[in-house]
């Protein structure tokens, strides 16, 4: 298969895009999508402070790769959560995400949970006997405290995750086949800072595929994690990423389709009765200061 910018032989096929490329044009069309992404959705300028969240994985390293390839200020940000794995799990994506930032010139910020808070993610959580045996409902409260704390106290205008495509329909059709309204109001590409503490937070690649980000990140030589954190194994979302997959294989474009429409039919103001109660409800926590929906301090000054 030839490729159908410059007739080299293609490296890749998306049937999806219907589009075949070389190398070289793929390693320049990735980042000219995500710079769409960003442009159509109004995430950020040049002068905006970025705060990239970098877990050591293919995402979220392609994204810092892309954005310091199209010369945004991003610095990145790694939390080091305590986890084991085959290998030990954060230690080895702690050293990833340090060579990356080494490699690059570029500055990463670290916060060691164990080191900051005298105990790891699975221990927080057997403690607070909270996620029934998964540490992920702690893991999720600790990040989004930390992300959020990170980027107010480091003037970081705009906070940017790795999300892709997969992980957005994946989390979608979660929310449309338990009809979770108000988790439909906040599934966007933005989420403004419209509350005191709350940092701005974007998905760059939530149009790419996985398999387009891991793609890129293989042929930038990307030195990535390839190992899932151990305690994703099972998880409801890889059951449902495997559903929506075999979605995509029989209808090309089908995921990609779903989440647009999805994005079009919040901008015509489908969910717009759920967004004004859900924004309503919140308050700053008095002990941190970042907002909350619990009645007092908010999930995680409770927890500690
Ligand atoms: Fe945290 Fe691992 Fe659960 Fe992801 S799968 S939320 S990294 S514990």
């Amino acid at each position: 298969m030839k490729c159908d910018k410059c007739g080299e032989k293609a490296v890749i096929n998306m049937r999806q895009h219907k589009l075949a490329l070389c190398k070289d044009d793929y390693l320049r069309w990735v980042p000219e999508q995500v710079e769409k992404a960003i442009q159509k959705y109004k995430m950020f300028s040049h002068e905006d402070k970025v705060l990239v969240a970098v877990s050591g994985g293919k995402d979220s390293l392609s994204l810092w790769d892309i954005l310091h390839r199209l010369d945004y200020q991003a610095d990145g940000m790694y939390i080091g959560l305590g986890i084991d794995g085959g290998v030990s799990y954060s230690a080895e994506s702690h050293r990833l995400a340090e060579a990356f930032a080494e490699r690059h010139g570029l500055k990463l910020l670290v916060v060691d949970v164990p080191e900051t808070y005298s105990a790891s993610i699975p221990e927080l959580a057997r403690r607070t006997h909270r996620g029934r045996g998964k540490p992920c409902s702690v893991c999720g409260l600790v990040k989004r405290h930390i992300m959020n704390q990170t980027a107010h106290e480091g003037g970081y205008s705009v906070l940017a995750t790795g999300h892709n495509l997969d992980d957005e329909v994946a989390v979608l059709f979660s929310n449309t086949l338990h009809w979770e309204g108000s988790y439909l109001v906040r599934q966007a590409p933005v989420l403004e800072a419209d509350q005191a503490g709350l940092s701005r937070k974007v998905k760059p690649l939530c149009r790419m595929y996985e398999r387009e980000m891991a793609a890129y990140a293989m042929l930038g030589g990307i030195e990535y994690i390839y190992d899932e954190c151990p305690f994703a194994k099972g998880s409801t979302s890889i059951s449902y990423k495997e559903i929506l997959n075999q979605l995509e294989a029989g209808h090309p474009g089908a995921k990609l389709s779903f989440y647009l429409r999805f994005l079009q039919a919040k901008e015509a103001g489908f969910f717009s009765q759920q967004a004004d109660t859900h924004f309503a409800e919140l308050h700053p926590c008095p002990t941190c200061g970042q907002p909350t929906t619990a009645p007092g301090a908010c999930s995680f000054c409770r927890m500690f």
